[in-house]
């Protein structure tokens, strides 16, 4: 094994301490909450089993939802993408820019790509490392080494992309992690109080049958609990308004680049077609860790506004337009029944 290898393979073992923690800490928290707070503190029975059914079935959906985030295999351009070892070097060897975009347009006219956006010098978006022609929304992830569909972020947390293939399983893992965490804060709070007041008064510590590791863990789950709470509740409501704006986290803080110029709004539905792009029309299916997203992750239906302008562009050759090698009219035409009829074929 060469040295690079070894230390890939290190490399690779240390991206999974993150998932470790959160299991370990879930691991810990799972003991505080059943055994010491449910079994060995709450006296009432109807009120333990109901705090235990509760517990569980919040985390089964917490658990099931984290597990797809992490394992979802990726999902990457499809094959028709990927230009092959001769146009890749024809390309990498281009001795200008306008040689390489000149190359790029005639590779994606010929196998007929459905692409509506471009790179910010305004040339096709392409992957040197992965040798292949961007889908639209797709980037390379450095850290997964591939290109991958609607490339949203890489989660150290989950230790993947998030992307088109498990955007929804993230979304949801932090939704029933926040409505887990709120509960077991919640409920554990009277125990908390409890334990500040024998804190406070000793006759009532020595009144009380909590052992004083029990306070321990259940002082410190409270206290997790509040932690992970408000951690994940800002970053769950940052993506519930990227959704409501059809927007990845690299969109959000670059706008996707159309033949007619950058569109912050370009993949923006509506408020409730944005939504159902991500999570289907049933709310039931929606709501549970199964896969619901519409669409191929290639092809991505476009705002109204921007189709006509990209169609008016196309008629009126004179139109001063920021990219002078792109799409002719049939290929925008082309596209756009592409994605008409894509949504037909949607979940
Ligand atoms: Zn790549
Ligand atoms: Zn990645």
């Amino acid at each position: 094994m060469t040295i690079r290898s070894s230390s890939k393979c290190c490399y690779d073992i240390l991206k999974w301490i993150p998932v470790i923690f959160i299991v370990g800490v879930l691991g810990w928290s799972y003991y505080a909450y059943v055994v010491q707070m449910c079994i060995l503190t709450i006296d009432n029975v109807p009120k333990k089993v109901i705090y235990l059914c509760i517990y569980h079935s919040l985390l089964i959906l917490f658990l099931w939802s984290y597990y797809r985030t992490v394992f979802e295999p990726l999902r990457g351009p499809t094959r028709e993408f990927y230009i092959g070892e001769v146009a890749g070097e024809h390309i990498s060897a281009a001795q200008t820019v306008n040689e390489r975009r000149t190359a790029l347009v005639r590779l994606s006219r010929e196998t007929n790509l459905p692409l509506l956006t471009r790179h910010i010098d305004g040339s096709i978006r392409y992957c040197f490392i992965c040798r292949c022609i961007k889908p639209d929304r797709a980037h390379h992830c450095s850290v997964c080494e591939k290109c991958v569909l609607r490339y949203d972020h890489h989660c150290p947390w989950t230790n993947s992309c998030i992307s088109y293939g498990n955007y929804k399983y993230f979304i949801l893992f932090l939704a029933w992690a926040l409505i887990f965490c709120i509960f077991v804060a919640g409920t554990s709070f009277e125990y908390f109080i409890l334990f500040w007041q024998n804190v406070t008064n000793m006759e009532q510590t020595q009144n009380h049958s909590m052992s004083s590791s029990g306070k321990f863990h259940l002082l410190f789950l409270f206290f997790v609990a509040i932690v992970f709470a408000i951690s994940i509740s800002s970053l769950f409501f940052y993506h519930l308004f990227l959704i409501g704006k059809n927007r990845t986290t690299v969109e959000s803080y670059r706008a996707p680049i159309f033949t007619n110029g950058p569109q912050k709004d370009g993949f923006d539905l509506g408020f409730k077609q944005n939504f159902q792009e991500i999570f289907g029309n049933s709310f039931m299916k929606a709501i549970a860790p199964i896969f619901t997203t519409r669409g191929d992750g290639v092809n991505y239906p476009i705002n109204t506004m921007i189709l006509e302008d990209l169609e008016q562009q196309s008629r009126n050759p004179n139109r001063d337009i920021i990219l002078p090698l792109d799409t002719p009219s049939s290929s925008i035409n082309n596209d756009r029944n592409h994605l008409l009829s894509g949504n037909t074929n949607n979940q």
